[in-house]
């Protein structure tokens, strides 16, 4: 049975999708059967009220904002029901995600064809209810293609199959001529309607006349009453032959007429192995609209657009850097442009021809052609889907605004509408992104607009009303995948007219007369501009709470040095703090589960819950220090008067968060949730105090420190069972965790000890090493052996004077600390660490705090400094593989006995560098045999494991992907070559043993071991 949440976590987490839009919702609730929707739909009667059904959230024209209930269906209606390889068809519940169904689909050499650049965490009901599709679109078309047969509730909670029947099939369950009566039956009355329709010759006239040019692709803009009723007035056939399916108007009905609970729908076998794309560079728009009709004369599978803009902001994404790399010179346009055929031979000989035909011509259309083969295409096909996330990360106010950004005319008449689409903008004083599907003669159009002033505002609505115009005139469609929303429908009887607009509105009143379904999307809409995210000249309710512009971090700085045509910068400290929250743009990359790999997020992956995904932890961040205690879902709340930052529902998103850093890079928009975190955790300390475990965590070093001066007494009362039991309860860490003892040594001791008794002089330079905290008190041992390594390869190795690098201090939110060591740290090396003598760390989360956290807590006037160390800061594979590539370290340095490996990435490693340079690193072991686990964070994240609350959690996310995949790994006693669990990061070694029992090492200690 379901349960109704109207707290107010729940109702901010699920104010927003992609869109604009934010309207609180009374309440969110998870269905777990077909019978809880039939309640669903009682309870929101009795309460005169909607229900919004919700997959992903996805959606970009504020379909599931609303003011009723959200009925979330990702959760439990996400199971693949059946699948038939024979006849090509799946059944599937609304919540499964496509990418999750594609991968069950691939051992049969199968596919769910309309993939949407959002395919890892969107679910077949959501691309049902917006009709979607996708870069293939030109060969695949859109969802509404592929649907067989759905099931639902109506609204009087009578449950139906959407199928194909012949009006005969309808005539023997309804009666003889049953639509020219009216009747008790629902469903009844909504075939008579369409058949009604379709029999009346002038109601079929106004459709024709006033729906889209039939040679669109895509379209997604209206009721599709043209689509439903096509074969019922089809003439040429005996009446009773006619067939109707509603799943045609279903699709992209927007949850406005039916709750779907299955779906059956077709597959297309899997493309062929051979696949190219041809990345034309154009130095003008307009050619590249030009090149697209010529590309398309080839028969590509497809052809997209990427525009300067785009391309531009790629280049500040960590993880889309790499994806650049076809890029030649500074083009104004890219069209990618895919084709396929059986062999590789037969694909260049289109290419040549098609490379012919784009460059040598009068206009000089394309300057450039690069060509993309194999596994590469994939990071071409990334750069292309984060394209529209990019854009939404735009710092400052002023954003690539989502209103008209899906129309779609035929690709002939591309060109025209695009010139007339550039002169609007230019009378309107507006730039504007254009990229995508431009095959389909569709291009996301996003003009940069600041809708949190008046006059952008007025912009919003002015740019939307004369696109209207123009899509009109060329006949298209003002929505070609995104949908209607409660973005469009104001524009609808414009476009289509009246008449088409009312039979949508007798459509919606038929199907659901008693308002439950979604209401005000596609009809009857509120003005497209009200309801919005950002109103005009909003004030936060941080800045009156703090009564200053102080923020521990500096993050105006980014703001200032973002050099992306059209930002706006942030006027203070704080405002560049609320737009770094605003940055998240709700396209719910952070919803990805394991299946899917990655980091982010892991207390979304392992929990499934959209309050612990990065975007519920922005949207709370920003509502409550935007509205603060004015927001709607505090209306009831007590305790007013307390702090803001006291607030339950912050605490519980910051909590839930484990500091990885998978969304730093992973997330599109670059929301920095472990730094926001870090930020507002400070502020929270300064009003209320910090709690003793926080503060005993972010001083552990010191503990330490002290502990090692009385070494024998800490490591007996950290490992004796009782003592360390006590000192667990106090600061709340979970009993079935170990305190970690001490070194006999420390790290700093050991290594000037061991090289008072080498003779040799380094040759091939000078390291520094970092002794970090972890390293130095609990493995010295570790620090020792990447000395030795590094003497061994003939280098000279130091360790500088310095402070602890302030990781804990920065996880626990205790900034003013973190300063501190951040200071001293920058002031005390930047003089003495060097490209030519750099300082090398062991620990990945301490040794990259210098390149990512130090030049924004330092003060200003440090930063370049900073930024300086940090870029001489390495970790220790880079630093290797540095050296490797100048000749100075080889595989000639190691032995050659066969070794297995399996390497766990640490998260920070992931998001900030990579772990291929580890990779490479211990390929310098000719014999070694490599596997990255795909394994995200590993679930301890620093203090995280160990805390009692996240116990639990923290060996679940282990239990998702790292453990069993070591367990298979390491199971084989009587395999002949050593296998070695690597893992660069100190907690995740010491999860993996308490997870597994299996002792990792560090990288460092394999190719210490493998050292001639
Ligand atoms: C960065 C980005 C890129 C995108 N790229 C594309 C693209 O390439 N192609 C494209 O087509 N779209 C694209 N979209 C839009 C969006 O991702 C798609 O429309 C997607 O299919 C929506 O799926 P969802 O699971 O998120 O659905 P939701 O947003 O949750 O819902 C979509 C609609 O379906 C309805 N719905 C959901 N479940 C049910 C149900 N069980 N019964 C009845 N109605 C239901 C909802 O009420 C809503 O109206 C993009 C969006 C973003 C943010
Ligand atoms: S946090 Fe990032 S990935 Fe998640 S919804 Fe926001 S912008 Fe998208
Ligand atoms: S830091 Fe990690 S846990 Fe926190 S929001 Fe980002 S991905 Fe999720």
């Amino acid at each position: 049975m379901y349960t109704l949440y109207t707290d107010p976590l729940h109702r901010i987490a699920y104010a927003t999708d992609a869109s604009a839009y934010r309207e609180v919702p009374i309440g969110v609730t998870f269905p777990e059967n077909e019978q809880d929707i039939v309640f669903l739909i009682q309870e929101a009667q009795k309460r005169q009220t909607h229900l919004i059904p919700r997959a992903g959230g996805t959606s970009i024209a504020g379909q599931v904002v609303g003011n009723g209930i959200v009925v979330d269906i990702s959760k439990h209606f996400n199971k693949i029901l059946e699948i038939n390889p024979e006849k090509r068809w799946a059944r599937v519940q609304p919540g499964v995600v496509l990418d999750e169904l594609n991968l069950a689909l691939e051992p049969y050499g199968l596919f769910f064809s309309p993939e949407t650049s959002t395919s890892n965490r969107c679910c077949i009901g959501g691309m049902f209810g917006n009709n979607s599709c996708g870069s293939h679109s030109l060969i695949y078309g859109s969802t509404r293609h592929h649907v067989l047969e759905a099931r639902g509730v109506l609204c009087d909670g009578s449950i139906e199959s959407f199928k194909t029947y012949t009006v005969k099939d309808l005539e023997d369950r309804f009666g003889n001529r049953f639509w020219e009566n009216e009747s008790e039956v629902l469903i009844q009355n909504i075939y008579a309607q369409l058949i009604n329709w379709a029999l009346n010759d002038e109601t079929v006239r106004i459709i024709e006349d006033n729906y889209p040019d039939k040679g669109l692709r895509r379209r997604s803009c209206g009721y599709a009453i043209d689509e439903v009723i096509e074969d019922l007035h089809n003439e040429a056939k005996p009446l009773e032959d006619r067939t109707i399916n509603l799943c045609k108007v279903l699709a992209g009905s927007e949850g406005t007429l039916a709750f779907i609970t299955e779906i059956q729908v077709d597959l297309d076998p899997l493309p062929p192995k051979e696949k190219m794309v041809v990345c034309a560079h154009c130095d003008t728009l307009q050619k590249s609209f030009l090149g697209n009709l010529i590309a398309l004369q080839f028969h590509p599978a497809a052809v997209e657009l990427m525009d300067r803009n785009i391309l531009e902001l790629s280049k500040q994404n960590t993880e889309q850097q790499k994806n650049r790399f076809f890029v030649q010179g500074d083009p104004a346009a890219i069209l990618i442009i895919e084709l396929r055929g059986e062999t590789k031979a037969e694909i260049d000989a289109i290419a040549d021809e098609l490379e012919k035909a784009l460059m040598e011509n009068d206009e000089k259309l394309v300057y450039a052609c690069s060509r993309v083969y194999g596994s590469e295409i994939s990071k071409v096909w990334s750069l292309r889907k984060a394209g529209l996330g990019l854009l939404t990360g735009m710092k400052g106010d002023a954003k690539p605004i989502g209103v008209i950004e899906d129309t779609a005319v035929t690709p002939e008449k591309l060109p025209d509408y695009m010139a007339d689409f550039a002169q609007m903008l230019e009378n309107l004083g507006l730039s504007c992104v254009y990229h995508a599907h431009i095959s389909t003669g569709e291009l996301h159009l996003r003009p940069i607009i600041n809708i949190k002033e008046e006059e952008g505002k007025r912009k919003f609505r002015e740019v939307a009303y004369q696109t209207a115009l123009l899509v009109k005139k060329y006949k298209g469609s003002l929505s070609g995948e995104h949908g209607d929303g409660r973005l469009r429908g104001e524009f609808i009887p414009m476009l289509y007219g009246m008449d088409v607009y009312a039979l949508m509105q007798d459509l919606k009143r038929r199907w659901d007369p008693s308002h439950v379904f979604n209401l005000h999307k596609i009809v009857d809409t509120l003005p497209m501009d009200s309801m919005l995210r950002f109103e005009v000249d909003q004030q936060y309710a941080i800045e009156k709470e703090l009564k200053s512009d102080k923020t521990y971090y500096n993050w105006k700085a980014a703001f200032d040095e973002c050099k992306v045509e059209g930002a706006t910068g942030a006027k203070t400290q704080l405002h560049a703090l609320m737009c770094s929250i605003e940055q998240c743009n709700g396209a719910g990359d952070c919803r990805k589960s394991n299946l899917i790999g990655g980091t982010l997020c892991p207390a979304f992956k392992v929990s499934g819950d959209e309050t612990k995904a990065t975007r519920a932890r922005a949207n709370v961040l920003r509502e409550i220090l935007t509205r603060g205690w004015g927001s709607e879902a505090f209306a009831h709340a007590l305790n007013k008067d307390k702090s803001i930052l006291k607030s339950e529902e912050l605490a519980e998103v910051l909590d839930s968060c484990l500091a990885c850093k998978g969304c730093r890079s992973e997330c599109p928009s670059n929301v920095d949730m472990t730094r926001l975190r870090s930020e507002i955790l400070q502020h929270k300390y300064d009003v209320g105090g910090m709690t003793l475990r926080s503060f005993a965590v972010s001083r552990m070093a010191l503990v330490e420190q002290l502990g090692h001066l009385v070494r024998p007494i800490y490591n007996f009362m950290a490992s004796w069972k009782i003592s360390s039991n006590i000192i667990k309860r106090i600061i709340k860490f979970s009993t079935e965790r170990d305190i970690p003892t001490l070194s006999r040594v420390t790290m700093r001791e050991a290594v000037q000890k061991y090289r008072k008794k080498q003779h040799e002089k380094g040759t091939k330079g000078k390291v520094y090493l970092f002794a970090d905290e972890f390293t130095n008190f609990h493995e010295a041992e570790l620090g020792l052996t990447f000395a030795k390594l590094l003497l061994r390869l003939g280098y000279e190795v130091k360790i500088p004077r310095h402070v602890e690098s302030g990781r804990a201090a920065i996880s626990k939110g205790n900034l003013k600390l973190a300063k501190k060591f951040a200071l001293k740290n920058v002031n005390i090396l930047k003089d003495v660490i060097s490209e030519n003598a750099p300082l090398v760390g062991i620990e990945p989360s301490c040794i990259l705090s210098f390149r990512d956290e130090y030049p924004d807590l330092v003060p200003a006037e440090l930063r370049t400094q900073a930024q300086l160390l940090g870029n001489n800061a390495l970790l220790f594979d880079e630093f290797i593989m540095r050296e490797a590539k100048a000749g100075r370290i080889t595989a000639d340095d190691f032995k050659t006995d066969a070794v297995e490996i399996w390497l766990h990435g640490h998260c920070h490693q992931k998001a900030l560098v990579g772990t291929e340079k580890t990779v490479a690193a211990l390929k310098l072991l000719r014999n070694a045999q490599i596997h990255v686990i795909p394994s995200g964070c590993c679930g301890m994240a620093g203090s995280f494991g160990y805390e009692k609350e996240h116990y639990t959690t923290s060996l679940a996310i282990g239990e998702m992907v790292l453990f069993p995949t070591i367990r298979k790994a390491t199971g084989n006693t009587e395999a002949i070559t050593p296998v070695v669990v690597a893992a660069p990061g100190t907690s995740c070694r010491q999860q993996i043993l308490d997870g597994t029992g299996v002792h990792a090492v560090h990288p460092i200690e394999i190719l210490f071991r493998w050292a001639k």
